[in-house]
């Protein structure tokens, strides 16, 4: 799941680095230890002799060496350890140190990935969503229905503005749940600051989380990078934009505030077309209606937009205003208490 090829090569690259870091660590200390205690370097002197010496006696048919230098570097192995100790340096100072001891730095046990490579997997995808910071305030855990008023109502239907938002927030909830069974994908729409964005993140994290690779672009940004890929201007890493076409999820943010041509037309085409043939989920948000979404893109996109995904119409007052309100109020509070 999740991983491309070149997500794979880099984590076990640190995993590589890891071993050389620790390995050369354990050099130094051995150094270290040698030079103050020469004794120590005595002792595995008299170690390697005994070994050569065991290797000769196995060749000329001693069957009993091996034992005898069992027992031999049993005893060495003991009095290295008391002169280390009374050199004042720690029982384990000359071994071999790992960040995971269960694993030993390898990423696997038994052909199984360990939990450090999980987390490793995890970090690196954080890294790569364009979402890092954003998801410690933007999640499920801090999402309130209190923004959405049970008395603000739409028109045409009647449904309050929490209602609303409890039934998309429960279908988030499904999306999220069938992710790895399902190729589902979302279309928000409606005023700015009625939560889009925020619901974007809320998914993308519990993704993330669940070793999903997400990635995170506004529309600007996304056409700039493509634009820099086809025009050859790029100095993006090779394979950004197959991380876009590949990705378990690609979110598409505040669609409709590009500059909208053909190019834009064309490319937005292709990726949605792209992802749906690869059957891989796709969310976009808009600030736009229906309609005005209809006139700015062409018919094609539209189309495949409207049959492929789930239509969420989001209403109410714009939330990042109350936040702004609720701060200020808060201030001028604490002002006033000082
Ligand atoms: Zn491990």
């Amino acid at each position: 799941m999740a991983l491309n090829n070149s997500q794979y090569d880099a984590i076990m690259r640190d995993y590589y680095r890891r071993q050389t870091m620790h390995r050369r660590q354990m050099e130094e200390r051995v150094r270290e230890v040698r030079e103050k205690l020469p004794r120590i370097r005595e002792i595995d002197d008299e170690i390697a002799s005994a070994s050569v010496q065991c290797a000769r006696q196995l060749l000329s048919g001693n069957d009993n060496a091996l034992s005898a230098l069992k027992k031999h570097i049993a005893v060495l192995g003991a009095q290295r350890q008391e002169v280390l100790l009374a050199g004042g340096f720690p029982a384990d100072y000359m071994e071999l140190t790992y960040d995971c001891p269960d694993c030993h730095d390898l990423g696997y046990i038994n052909g199984q990935k360990c939990h450090c490579f999980q987390k490793a997997e995890i970090d690196l995808l954080y890294t790569q969503s364009n979402l890092r910071d954003i998801l410690d305030e933007e999640n499920f855990q801090t999402f309130s229905f209190d923004y959405y008023s049970a008395e603000l109502k739409e028109e045409i239907s009647g449904v309050s503005s929490l209602e609303r938002m409890q039934k998309v927030h429960a279908v988030c909830r499904q999306f999220i749940r069938d992710f790895d069974t399902t190729d589902a994908n979302l279309f928000f729409y409606g005023d700015t600051g009625v939560g889009k964005t925020f619901l974007s993140h809320c998914i993308a994290r519990e993704l993330l989380d669940t070793t999903h690779s997400v990635v995170y672009f506004s529309a600007q940004e996304l056409f700039e990078i493509i634009a820099q890929k086809r025009f050859g201007k790029s100095e993006q890493p090779e394979g950004t934009l197959d991380g876009i076409y590949d990705c378990d999820l690609l979110i598409i943010d505040d669609l409709g505030t590009e500059i909208t041509n053909t190019f834009v037309n064309s490319e937005l085409f292709l990726c949605i077309n792209e992802r749906l043939t690869s059957r891989k989920s796709t969310i976009i948000s808009t600030n736009l209606s229906l309609k005005a979404f209809k006139d700015t893109y062409s018919e094609r996109i539209f189309s495949r937009i409207s049959t492929n995904y789930t239509m969420l119409k989001l209403f109410g007052k714009d939330i990042r205003l109350l936040k702004k309100m609720e701060r200020n109020s808060l201030n001028r509070s604490k002002k006033s208490l000082e």
